[in-house]
């Protein structure tokens, strides 16, 4: 009997100990909130991620770790990679904490990304933007996510209400400017890699976001082949200079037939839920495969898909369920605003059909906003 640990107990952990019920897996989640969701499915062990007690005991309960949550302190992930196997590696999960870190990695290896800089000083951000030239943004370099921690400076004149929101975080997680890339698409690479170092990718998913947090994702994304190309070719390099083992995804900003990374997330990601239905293999599958050393799943695409994300609560099933292909994921979280409660995917044999049946669904629930950038790429 295998058991995997997971550090985080959210929806990603729980997503994966569902997926992992087939292979005959036992599951440990660890998570500083008694309630977290995970919880409703695998045993949770209460604890802090820089508390040795509960990490030693953690460690003696499973036998591979992995992540739900990117964010767990490098130091602890390193700690128990001395006990037992951990993957992603530490050391990968470091570089993905830190978007300075993060950039100059993608920069050595010749993914292109928008111009950036480290700042510390108020004078340093205000010499930067002006370098930069045009609208920035300003981000926390470590534990930012969903569009927090994040100032728009859209004119010069920004610098000191970015300075006031964010720089009294310069000396703890650190600062990078980066300049606003006006993109046209943003997609995402969802990939695995093996411990064998085998590598596959699912097809490129198109993603958009309101307020930072992902709203909805199609796939396959409609993209030029020899671009989609490129695409998996910057994720896999990434991957191999890491030695990455398991699910990651890479976010990509299109603008002028050409890729600018914006960050790579190193789990299961959000854009990449569709692939539980929509997928031969899923997002969530892999990634245990890979940990644990067993077989890739084929990732090949299974007709269209939309996933559409319900943030702060759930809206009502039925319009989804109706669907004939139409599939419901409640996280059984509370509800809170801004908060990711639950998704809904959408699957059809062919683009026509996605699109007719996005539209049914929004209007029956009233997210005719939500599903209309969608609905349009698939009628373009
Ligand atoms: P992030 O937390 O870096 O993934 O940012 C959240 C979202 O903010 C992204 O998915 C984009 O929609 C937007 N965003 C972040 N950085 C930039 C940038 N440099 N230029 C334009 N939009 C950005």
């Amino acid at each position: 009997m295998t058991t995997v640990g997971i550090l985080g107990g959210g929806q990603l952990a729980r997503m994966l100990a569902l997926s992992g019920a087939p292979l005959g897996l036992r599951f440990l989640v660890m998570d500083a909130a008694t309630d977290a969701c995970a919880g409703q499915f695998a045993p949770l062990l209460a604890g802090d991620y820089r508390d040795e007690a509960a990490l030693a005991e953690f460690a003696s309960r499973v036998d591979v770790a992995t992540f739900d949550f990117e964010n767990v302190p490098a130091e602890s992930a390193e700690w128990l990679a001395e006990r037992i196997p951990v993957f992603p590696s530490p050391r990968a999960l470091a570089v993905a904490q830190d978007r300075l870190v993060e950039k100059n990695l993608f920069r050595r290896l010749g993914i292109p990304v928008g111009d950036f800089a480290a700042v510390a000083a108020r004078s340093e951000l205000e010499a930067e933007v002006a370098r930069i030239g045009g609208a920035c943004i300003l981000k926390t370099r470590r534990l930012g996510y969903d569009g927090k921690g994040q100032f728009r400076i859209r004119t010069p004149a920004d610098v000191q209400g970015a300075w006031d929101a964010l720089g009294a975080q310069a000396k703890t997680v650190g600062l990078i400017v980066e300049a606003f890339i006006p993109f046209e698409r943003e997609l995402s690479v969802v990939a695995v890699r093996g411990r064998d170092g085998e590598f596959r990718t699912w097809p490129l998913t198109e993603n958009w976001h309101v307020d930072g947090v992902l709203s909805a994702s199609l796939a396959p994304a409609a993209i030029d082949a020899a671009l989609a190309e490129a695409a998996y070719a910057h994720a896999r390099t990434l991957a191999e200079a890491l030695d990455y083992v398991g699910v990651f995804a890479l976010e990509l900003f299109h603008r002028d037939g050409q890729w600018l990374a914006n960050e790579m997330a190193p789990r299961v990601h959000n854009s990449g839920h569709w692939t539980i239905e929509g997928a031969e293999t899923s997002q969530f599958q892999n990634h245990l495969r890979a940990v644990l050393g067993l077989p890739l799943g084929d990732t090949r695409v299974l007709g269209h898909a939309c996933m559409l994300n319900w943030i702060g609560e759930m809206p009502a099933a039925a319009p989804i369920l109706r669907e004939p292909g139409g599939h419901w994921h409640d996280y059984g979280k509370e509800p809170r605003a801004g908060r990711k409660v639950g998704h809904a995917t959408l699957r059809a044999d062919n683009a026509v059909a996605l699109a007719e049946a996005l539209r049914r669904a929004g209007s029956a629930l009233g997210r005719e906003a939500q599903v209309a950038p969608v609905i349009e790429r698939l009628s373009g």
